[in-house]
């Protein structure tokens, strides 16, 4: 209390870039030095979770957890049980999810709660909604990690004169890909920010009087607008493209090359505070290791070998002291590069990851034409309904059957989601939107998709402009 935030803002970003030149001092370290710290990093995170978080005190004496900790003797945490036991697993007792619900419902823009946590969700490309929250020394580090991302491309903070930055993402606060930059606007770099949600038409407006030399995106919004300039409708020169959020087709890159002559960076990260982006050489996309921990397993939970395809990553994260990530599951299915990389940083490469199914559809529009639909139109209505579970879009040839697994006691709130969305795929020009809700109780894994249910489903065969 009493600190009026942009004075706290201003703080959060002074702290962020030491930490952003400290990330930076070691990309010029050896490997064994860069592990060194790790061990280092780990040993305190694992002492102050078994001192400070109920949850992990009560498991270090049932599992018998010694100090210093060993990873691999901690347990292996997914989604549902990280939110089950959400109030246990907080080191600080005055976080209550209930009452931070409170808060991301009322959230707007940068907003501290308690004058000193930032509170985020999961984008949603997962289905099945997580909360996390971000100490000020914490969320400084993830500006520090979006500072050296930036960095990587060629991009560096306070350059004169600032390079001008686009960045199409969320429109929500509660998601990285907004609040980040939404964070920094005081000073580091000259930021516009979009909305992926927006019409292509009034995306390809704004671009076109912006003209941005960095332009960030989902791939799918990328292919879109490649596709604007291939048409003559949009006339942007962007020196660097990068896509994060989903897979970054070969193909789009070059069409991305060929039709801007940009230099094009894939940036992989997650909401659990991973972060990975490709260097010059764009030979895969190294992993702030300094971080975060990254383990590339097997279906039974085994170390996979370098150079092997895992079939899910377990992630430590390095930084978080106020919500502990320790061995979180994340089921993007991912390979390593055994080799280190020719710029010389000893941080790894992930070389490929498969299980990232984010797709968009084409609906009848208006005027004959097809419209696509993002999935951030989907999030951004369905994750504005606090009751609901999961969820998982259908493209059937009659329309879209929307699955929603309902908080109990939220039946209720089925025909307001259907209402909404209608309203949506209307302002974007779709012909007569048809939505059938379905109530289920579980969304059934689907082996097509590498055993993850798929979030959005396509049962047609559009093609793909
Ligand atoms: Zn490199």
């Amino acid at each position: 209390m009493g600190k009026p935030n942009k004075l706290r803002r201003l703080e959060d970003l002074v702290r962020a870039i030491a930490s952003y030149r400290a990330l930076t001092s070691h990309e010029g370290w050896s490997r064994a030095r860069l592990e060194k710290l790790q061990r280092r990093l780990l040993a305190d995170l694992l002492a102050w979770v078994i001192q400070r978080s109920p949850f992990y005190r009560e498991l270090s004496t049932t599992l018998r957890l010694h100090e210093p900790g060993v990873l691999q003797d901690f347990p292996i945490m997914d989604k549902e049980t990280h939110m089950e036991h959400f109030d246990q697993i907080v080191t600080d007792p005055r976080l209550r999810l209930s009452r931070l619900h409170e808060h991301i419902a009322q959230l707007s823009g940068d907003d501290y709660y308690l004058g000193e946590y930032r509170v985020l969700t999961t984008a949603g490309t997962s289905g099945h909604k997580a909360v996390f929250v971000y100490n000020r020394k914490e969320w400084s580090m993830q500006q520090a990690a979006s500072m050296r991302i930036a960095a990587m491309m060629g991009v560096f903070p306070f350059s004169i004169p600032r390079l001008k930055i686009v960045t199409i993402g969320s429109s929500s606060p509660l998601h990285d890909s907004h609040r980040l930059p939404l964070s920094m606007l005081i000073g580091p770099y000259h930021y516009h920010m979009l909305s992926a949600t927006a019409p292509v038409a009034e995306l390809v407006q704004r671009l076109d009087s912006l003209q941005p030399r960095l332009l960030r995106a989902f791939p799918s919004i990328l292919g879109l607008l490649v596709t604007e300039q291939v048409q003559g409708r949009l006339h942007i020169g962007p020196r660097i493209v990068a896509g994060g959020g989903e897979p970054l087709t070969e193909e789009l890159r070059q069409r991305i090359q060929t039709v801007w002559q940009s230099s094009v960076f894939d940036i992989y990260g997650t909401q659990e505070g991973l972060r990975s982006v490709e260097c010059r050489f764009g030979e895969g996309m190294h992993l702030f290791e300094d971080l975060g921990i990254v383990e590339v397993v097997d279906e039974h939970n085994k170390p996979v070998a370098d150079g092997t395809l895992g079939h899910k990553i377990l992630f430590t994260n390095l930084f978080s002291f106020t919500l502990p990530i320790i061995r979180y599951e994340i089921s993007d299915m991912v390979m390593l590069d055994p080799e280190p990389c020719r710029c010389g940083r000893p941080l790894r490469r992930i070389r490929s990851i498969d299980g990232r199914n984010d797709d968009v559809i084409y609906l009848k529009g208006r005027d004959g034409r097809q419209v696509a639909i993002h999935p951030a139109h989907f999030w951004d209505v369905l994750e504005s309904f606090g009751g609901i579970r999961q969820y998982q879009v259908v493209h059937e040839p009659d329309g879209i059957r929307l699955r929603l697994v309902l908080e109990q006691g939220n039946v209720n709130i089925a025909s307001g989601v259907r209402k909404r969305l209608v309203e949506k795929l209307d302002a974007l020009g779709v012909y007569a939107p048809s939505i059938r809700v379905e109530l289920v109780t579980t969304l059934e894994a689907r082996s097509k998709y590498m055993g993850k249910w798929k979030n959005i489903v396509s049962n047609l065969d559009w093609p793909k402009q």
